[in-house]
């Protein structure tokens, strides 16, 4: 079925608003259970807005303790709140705009892995080679170990930053708490493993440990939320779902991806060839560059 946008203004209107962002199943989104695409109705900032409160600018990063050390910190916390926007999970830019006004906007792809989620969208990468356009990878561990070579080749390219998705991709949680229908991590010492484990890997492959975090869906709790921030990474969320877990056809992609505006973070999938993402991200690098957009890496 081809779902325009017009189409999905109908579904809002009428009160079915659903959001599948990230992968929807432990390996990779799940097309058949797609629900309607979202549509973001927030006002656009005319200037640049004030620093959100609960967002102060960034500092210097410090040395990361040990994971052990985090885990003891945490244990026998609890959580008190679940989703894909908490706060201390970053889903904008701290900078929505060029000194010269023009909006910036920042292109993150995931990667999840395992059965169904471990492809690799060469017609996306190329593409965002060819157009010169910067994108962080967040790439999961089971992918990272399917693909050694290329990540190794991706993480030596300028135009790449890459980032941590998670060892099992699994939603980030102290108490099993599910997104999607998938349990999240168990307990505070599986939440910093699922954290910690491609961090090491990554760091091992890259030679540079990741900076950004973004679990398995997208959704924390609070306190695991905190253990990111903890091993020294920062939560990623989103603003903008690029393509509904790499379901979209080109035209919505293309729609939503156009939808971005000044420090919006827009969601999308690289582990998906085939799917509709690769030729409506980049027709809509040309077109939103064509607006005045700077396309920018993210730089939390
Ligand atoms: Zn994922």
């Amino acid at each position: 079925m081809t779902v325009t946008r017009r189409s999905l203004l109908a579904v809002l209107a009428v009160g079915a608003v659903g959001t599948l962002a990230g992968c929807t199943t432990s390996g990779g989104p799940d097309a058949s259970t797609a629900p309607p695409a979202p549509i973001r109705t927030r006002p656009r900032p005319s200037a640049p807005p004030p620093p959100h409160p609960l967002e102060p600018p960034p500092a210097a990063p410090a040395p990361a303790p040990a994971p052990a050390q985090v885990a003891a910190r945490h244990a026998n916390t609890r959580a008190g709140a679940w989703g894909t926007s908490l706060p201390g999970i970053r889903s904008s830019l701290h900078v929505p705009f060029e000194p010269d006004g023009r909006p910036r906007v920042a292109w993150t792809f995931d990667a999840c892995g395992g059965s169904g989620g471990d492809g690799v969208d060469h017609a996306l990468l190329d593409g965002l080679r060819g157009a010169g356009v910067p994108a962080t990878l967040f790439l999961n561990a089971r992918w990272v170990e399917r693909h050694p070579a290329l990540t190794s080749e991706l993480a030596a390219e300028p135009l790449f930053v890459l980032a941590n998705h998670g060892t099992r991709h699994l939603p980030l949680s102290v108490d099993g708490a599910d997104a999607y229908g998938i349990r999240g991590t168990t307990s505070v010492d599986e939440a910093v493993a699922e954290v910690w484990g491609n961090h090491e890997l990554l760091a091992g492959v890259t030679g540079a440990p990741p900076r950004y975090f973004r679990s398995g869906t997208a959704h924390y709790d609070d306190v695991s939320v905190q253990i990111v921030h903890d091993l020294g990474e920062l939560p990623i969320g989103f603003t903008v779902n690029g393509d509904g877990g790499a379901t979209y056809d080109a035209a919505t992609v293309h729609a939503e991806f156009m939808s971005a505006g000044p420090g919006d973070i827009v969601i999308a999938h690289l582990n998906q060839p085939g799917s509709g993402t690769a030729q409506g991200a980049i027709r809509a690098a040309t077109d939103l560059r064509a607006h005045g957009v700077s396309l920018v890496h993210l730089d939390l």
